[in-house]
């Protein structure tokens, strides 16, 4: 029987850095389990022209190792094209390119297996490894044992219950799926106020001219408000940072949570002065906008009628309730952690805290017994590790504390004191 140090589970951008930065090492042997078919980031929200919201350098590999094979520069260099973007000049990518990096450097990697749908786990805690059975995509099931499991299964979109199985309607994660299809309307209504909104809003509001839609957005928000990104409020997401969160009582962590909503939620500044850009330039000459944006509108009830989705609203601040019709919406309502059913079964005796699992600084579940074989999380882990839960900045710091943990020995160096101010 074979025993792997590693199984990660799901193979989104996190285990994908992680699978490269094993294989380059070779610090041990490592399987990648990914049901899809390849590998793929987001697909639905692959809009022309949107960027990636972290700089170039958090990319798979390089806080670990800029030397290595798999960085963002040496995919341009092997692509030729950094000449290209030297002249660019910008950090900022775009979120396509990343994608294309992301499935270039997939390619490469011989420790990730697709068509392979993780559905349970053992734990075999007195012989010191688990078991993991996985369905392909034929319907045979294959089993795998490992020392460690790492759970990498990223988001699920969430839909406010009154927007759940409404025909019409499509969260922000199938946009590009439906958006032609959408556009033949009279009417479309974006809600949310994140930059996926924003990014859908833009996209519709750009190719309004050539269809005949009303294009409106609402949000709960009390507003369309722009993403803190001064060079101080990135020092929140740093290896410094979380040390310090994650040692803070569980109270004044979800305290600090809602403090650092400011940096983590919001629109970015270019895609905010683009849409008002649009707006201006569409309305000169007393031209009359066919769109409506509302702000402090929260959706309370849909219902559908005559082929139209008809949304009552209440206004936040007014308390005021109001209707709204639309004959499709796109929800850009964001996402919570896909932590599956079959992992709370199989660790259902780890120790929590209130409604989480209590995680380690190292990103372990904590058990009563002293295993040295352990269960890593890479979702759901914003109440333990604060705001770097969901940043792909912090996403190679966290396979480095994963992988010299593994190794016991520090494969890579693990950088500490990063931070101009005290974040004590
Ligand atoms: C549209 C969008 C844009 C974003 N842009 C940024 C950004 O610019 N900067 C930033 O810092 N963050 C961004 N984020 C947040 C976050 O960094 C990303 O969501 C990132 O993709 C998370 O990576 P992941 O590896 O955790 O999971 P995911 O990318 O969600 O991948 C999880 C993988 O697990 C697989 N899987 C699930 N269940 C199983 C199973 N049972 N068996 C096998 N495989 C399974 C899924 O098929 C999927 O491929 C963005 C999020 C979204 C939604």
């Amino acid at each position: 029987m074979k025993i792997y140090d590693l199984i990660g589970v799901g193979l989104g951008p996190y285990h994908l850095g992680m699978a490269a930065l094993i294989q380059e090492s070779g610090a041990f042997e490592a399987l990648f389990l990914e049901k899809e078919t390849q590998f793929e980031w987001h697909p639905g929200m692959l809009i022309d022209g949107t960027d990636l919201q972290v700089a170039f350098l958090a990319d798979l590999v390089t806080f670990a190792n800029p030397k290595s094979h798999f960085t963002y520069l040496n995919y341009l260099h092997e692509h030729k094209r950094l000449y290209q973007f030297f002249s660019f000049k910008e950090f900022e990518i775009p979120r396509a390119e990343y994608n294309h990096y992301a499935k270039w450097t997939a390619s490469q990697l011989h420790n990730c297996q697709y068509e392979c749908e993780v559905i349970s786990i053992h734990d075999h805690k007195e012989h010191g490894y688990y078991e993991v059975t996985v369905l392909s995509t034929g319907g045979e099931t294959v089993t795998y044992y490992a020392k460690n499991i790492s759970l990498g299964t990223g988001s699920k979109p969430f839909l406010p219950a009154p927007a759940v199985n409404v025909p019409g309607l499509s969260h922000s994660a199938e946009y590009l799926n439906v958006k032609e299809d959408y556009k033949k309307a009279e009417s479309i209504a974006v809600i949310g106020s994140g930059q996926s909104a924003a990014e859908i809003f833009l996209d519709l509001l750009e190719s309004q001219p050539y269809h005949r839609y009303h294009l409106s957005w609402y949000t709960r928000s009390s507003g369309i408000l722009q993403l803190e990104s001064s060079k101080f409020g990135q020092e929140f997401f740093t290896p410094d940072f979380t040390d310090y969160f994650h040692d803070l009582p569980i109270e004044n962590r979800e305290r600090a949570l809602s403090m650092l909503d400011y940096v983590r939620n919001g629109i970015a500044p270019d895609t905010l002065d683009a849409i008002y850009k649009w707006l201006y330039h569409r309305s000169s000459g007393g031209e009359k906008l066919k769109v409506s944006i509302q702000p402090n509108a929260e959706l309370k009830e849909l219902r559908m009628d005559d082929g139209l989705l008809h949304c009552q609203f209440e206004h936040k601040l007014s308390n005021k309730y109001f209707e709204r019709s639309f004959q499709h919406i796109i929800a850009a309502t964001g996402y919570e952690p896909n932590v599956p059913d079959f992992f709370i079964k199989a660790f259902d005796h780890a120790k929590k805290e209130n409604d989480h699992f209590a995680v380690s600084r190292a990103y372990h579940l904590q058990f009563n017994d002293q295993r040295t074989h352990n269960v890593y999380l890479l979702t759901a882990i914003e109440k333990t590790h604060g705001a770097e839960a969901t940043n792909m900045g912090m996403a190679v710091n966290r396979n480095i504390h994963i992988i010299n943990k593994i190794s016991g020995r520090e494969v890579f160096k693990n950088p500490r004191n990063v931070t101009f101010q005290s974040l004590e």
